[in-house]
């Protein structure tokens, strides 16, 4: 029953200046999510507001489901669109309107009608348009009453160059469209938390780029497939992902076998954080996010956090630093990642922990321990690199 879309967006931030490039950043996020969706579809502003029309059937469901992943989008309304044919052809249509809509109403149930006219030579003023609606839906509907405070049911009557009624608004994700920001590089491992701080980057607006450090055999093909599958998940909202997969067996290796055990994780990430600022700048991205936050394990107290954060020259997003487990569960539920990251694969960090790592790092301790490193790691970092196996990451279950 519904030709069309109206896009709630929010307000806040793109005032002035910046606000057609926050529109325009949306028309062609939300044409990009609709690609795969069944129908074909126009996006396009209009006097501040962002309309979504079919052209012909389309699939609804698939529609709004593609739209509830469009960051920036805080309201999706279904809206109907009317040819202008006098008043009493829009009661009659408004009337059938709300029947449709709301089949269910059949006892008490609350409403008002807004009307607003954005064109002025309408023969009538909004106010009268408002008042003979809702007396020809009490009519129609002896069930209805009017309560123009705090209504069940809000119709709004929009007077264009057609006329658009809608009462509905399917929440949306909100943030900032994608591409409204910069690009960040997100160190994507198979855990809970990477792929959560991925999102939440994304819902700033950022563009986001992957890398993910395997250690073959050590760890499985499976393991990999997992990483692509929540990479898949994560650019749902994010869009297309370059995930770059990184063979990190040697290195592993080598640290393993030249560095005190309890020091290993610290040192491992800090060539992680080396080699993934390598292709950050490659990708031409202004930061690196990780899904790490304050005091979760070893390798994230505050100490660690400083000695890991001490190789990189950008800076580093943690979006997830004050969030208890819990609460980054609760979102990793919501956006649908949390299924598959409990798949029980070995990342490439658990097989070569220590029982006792240290939690409180020493720099110069971690520096000396790195010099035993100087022989082949230039080496093996180069290595590294270029073996990257860059794949393109589109959105899918
Ligand atoms: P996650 O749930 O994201 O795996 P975690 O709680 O397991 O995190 P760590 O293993 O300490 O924590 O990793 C901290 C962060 O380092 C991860 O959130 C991720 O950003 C990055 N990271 C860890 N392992 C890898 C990996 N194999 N490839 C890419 N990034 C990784
Ligand atoms: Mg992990």
């Amino acid at each position: 029953m519904y030709q069309a879309f109206l896009i709630k967006y929010g307000e806040i931030g793109v005032k002035g200046k910046n606000r057609h490039i926050f529109e325009d950043t949306l028309v062609s996020q939300i044409g990009n999510a609709l690609k795969p969706v069944e129908g074909s579809f126009i996006v396009r502003k209009e006097n501040g507001r962002v309309y979504v029309e079919a052209e012909g059937d389309y699939d609804y469901d698939e529609a709004v489901e593609a739209l509830s992943h469009v960051f920036g989008i805080v309201g999706i309304c279904p809206v109907v669109l009317l040819e202008d044919e006098g008043f009493e052809q829009l009661a009659k249509e408004v009337i059938s309107y709300f029947g449709k809509a709301f089949p269910h109403i059949k006892d008490q149930a609350t409403f008002k009608v807004v009307t607003r006219r954005a064109r002025k030579n309408y023969p009538m003023e909004s106010m009268e348009v408002s008042a003979a609606l809702g007396e020809c839906l009490l009519d129609a509907y002896p069930n209805l009453q009017v309560d123009v405070h705090n209504p069940q049911v809000v119709l709004h009557v929009e007077i264009r160059n057609k006329i658009n009624l809608y009462s509905k608004s399917i929440k949306g994700p909100g943030g900032m469209p994608v591409g409204s920001a910069g690009r960040a590089m997100l160190l994507l491992s198979g855990g809970i938390d990477s792929p959560v701080a991925g999102y939440m980057t994304a819902r700033r607006g950022v563009k986001i780029d992957a890398v993910y450090f395997h250690a073959p055999p050590y760890t499985s093909e499976r393991a990999k497939q997992k990483v692509i599958d929540l990479a898949k998940l994560v650019a749902r909202y994010a869009g297309p992902i370059r995930l770059h997969v990184v063979n990190f067996t040697d290195i592993q290796l080598y640290i393993y076998d030249k560095c005190p055990h309890d020091q290993l994780t610290i040192i491992m990430r800090r060539y992680m954080m080396k080699i993934a600022e390598h292709f950050a700048n490659e990708d031409g991205s202004l930061g690196l996010v990780t899904g790490e936050s304050i005091g979760q394990v070893a390798s994230q107290t505050m100490q660690s956090l400083a000695v890991t954060n001490e190789v990189c020259t950008m800076p580093v997003y943690r979006p997830l630093i004050g969030l208890d487990k819990q609460d980054i569960i609760h979102i990793s539920e919501k956006i649908g990642t949390y299924e598959t990251s409990i798949l029980p694969f070995e990342d490439c960090c658990t097989i070569f922990v220590a029982k006792h790592p240290v939690t409180k790092p020493n720099l110069k301790s971690i520096k000396k321990s790195e010099t035993h490193l100087a022989e082949k790691i230039d080496a093996y970092l180069q290595e590294a690199i270029e073996t990257v196996q860059t794949i393109r990451i589109e959105a899918g279950e």
